[in-house]
């Protein structure tokens, strides 16, 4: 593997060690053998480093297999959402595109009095359109997008969730502009009682708050973006540092009409007519935009059903062959898949953005 840098560059050895001895990506991180690293840990660690082939400051001293979960894993190189794809909600999409999306574009307009807040959290319930949120969000301004969920940090990265969480940031910070999106943010920053709260997830909160913190009184173009169906598990800390709090209720029937429409013609499926349509939003009042793709999925296997219940072989059925998508595919589906979310979660939600949220 050829020691250069990840444009090309030849990357010299580390002065002050004289020789050849530092002329290994891992000397500038730790101290352990450059052999141990496989090629893809130093492919990783060459894309991370300054023109001068130097480790930025902020990764060395972080484990190089942190690093690469981070780039590999985290680090979502193709976000693929655009603001037309999320169905509705464009009282969030109008604060997102001002708040976020212009400074990340503008930084050199949102200086000093307009300079933006760094944390933001999405909240409501699930499968609302959270995710796809943040993703557009990087989509549109051009960011990388980080995604992680905070479950994950303590039950999967046990006793290493620190770690990871100063990895993120670091190499967040090398990929500027960037969003990291924390899904389920709460199980991180919950205001469980401390003497409840295990060691290590206390030391992960705080780690997790003191990088917020670094990040928010810098110049550093990153954006933190929270996600949670559970905003009143957060503590005052969380919700200071998350300046801005979006509701992300449940959408609307034209929402749902849209989603629909959108889903079925991705495939060339949809010839519903408007009127029927309108049905399905009537019948699916309650519904989060995921129970919706459950739907669409459902509906659409009716035609396919029926072509085999007629007895034509699954080997032999031809695209043209099988009948449109119509609403009694769509009414067996609502017997099939039952909305997620209950009427009373709304009333949580609904009074937690009265108490904390944004409004505008
Ligand atoms: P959340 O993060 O709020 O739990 P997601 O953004 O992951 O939900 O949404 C899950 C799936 O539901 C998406 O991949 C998408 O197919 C569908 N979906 C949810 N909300 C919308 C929306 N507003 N517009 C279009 N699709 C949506």
């Amino acid at each position: 593997f050829p020691r250069r840098g990840f444009r090309g560059n030849f990357v010299p050895p580390i002065k002050s060690n004289g020789g050849n001895a530092g002329n290994t990506i891992s000397s500038r991180i730790s101290e352990k053998n450059d052999d141990l690293l496989d090629d893809s840990t130093r492919i990783c660690l060459e894309i991370l480093c300054g023109p001068d082939g130097e480790l930025p400051e902020k990764l060395r001293n972080l484990e190089p297999r942190l690093i690469e979960h981070v780039s590999n894993e985290i680090m979502d190189k193709d976000p693929n959402v655009r603001w037309n794809d999320i169905a509705g909600l464009e009282h969030a999409k109008k604060c997102v595109t001002e708040m976020v999306i212009w400074p990340l574009l503008r930084p050199d307009i949102f200086r000093g009095c307009r300079s933006p807040g760094r944390g933001l959290l999405l909240f409501g319930p699930p499968g609302t359109g959270k995710t796809m949120i943040g993703k557009a969000i990087a989509g549109e301004a051009k960011a990388t997008f980080f995604y992680i969920s905070a479950s994950s940090l303590t039950s999967k990265w046990i006793g290493e969730g620190e770690k990871l969480v100063r990895a993120l940031f670091g190499v967040a910070s090398c990929r500027q502009p960037a969003v990291i999106f924390v899904d389920e943010i709460d199980s991180l920053l919950s205001q469980r009682k401390s003497d409840g709260e295990h060691e290590s997830s206390r030391r992960l909160k705080t780690q997790f708050l003191i990088e917020m913190e670094g990040f928010d009184s810098g110049n550093e173009q990153v954006l933190l973006i929270g996600a949670t169906n559970r905003p009143q598990e957060l503590d005052e800390a969380a919700r200071r540092r998350l300046t801005k709090r979006l509701y992300i209720p449940l959408p609307s029937s034209e929402a749902r009409a849209c989603i629909v429409r959108n889903l079925l013609d991705k495939d060339g499926l949809f010839q519903l007519s408007d009127e029927d349509n309108a049905t399905i939003c009537m019948l699916t009042e309650g519904y989060s935009g995921s129970d919706m793709k459950n739907l669409v999925k459902d509906a659409s296997m009716g035609p396919l059903r029926e072509a085999l219940r007629l007895g034509i072989e699954i080997t032999k059925l031809k695209k043209e062959d099988m009948r449109p998508v119509t609403l009694q595919d769509f009414e067996n589906a609502l017997q099939e898949v039952r909305p997620s979310v209950s009427f009373n979660e709304l009333g949580t939600y609904e009074e937690w953005n009265r108490q904390f949220g944004s409004l505008s």
